[in-house]
């Protein structure tokens, strides 16, 4: 039940980014709310996608800007949040195919 209704949510918070920031906002807002109080986890491919601080929505070019960093091996992914200017950086591998 909770967890159906954390995925509607996160579907109307995509869905409607474009058109009402603020209540794509809410939507993910409401879905973490949902999420701490069953002790519930987020789906792997959402776990990224939004700001920890103002619950924005990473998706860029109007959520977000990402850069990538570094060569060799590792990189860095560097997300800054562009609604409330949190950055969050991911160290990942790079594949060699
Ligand atoms: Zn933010």
């Amino acid at each position: 039940m909770a967890k159906q209704r954390i995925k509607i949510l996160l579907n109307y918070a995509i869905k409607y980014y474009k058109i009402n920031k603020q209540f794509s906002k809410n939507c993910v807002y409401h879905a973490f709310k949902i999420k701490t109080r069953f002790n519930l986890k987020f789906p792997k491919n959402f776990r990224n996608l939004y700001c920890k601080r103002c619950f924005n929505l990473l998706l860029p070019p109007e959520g977000a800007r990402i850069r990538i960093e570094g060569k060799g091996k590792k990189i860095k992914i560097i997300t800054t949040c562009l609604d409330c200017g949190k950055i969050i950086r991911k160290e990942v591998e790079r594949k060699i195919y």
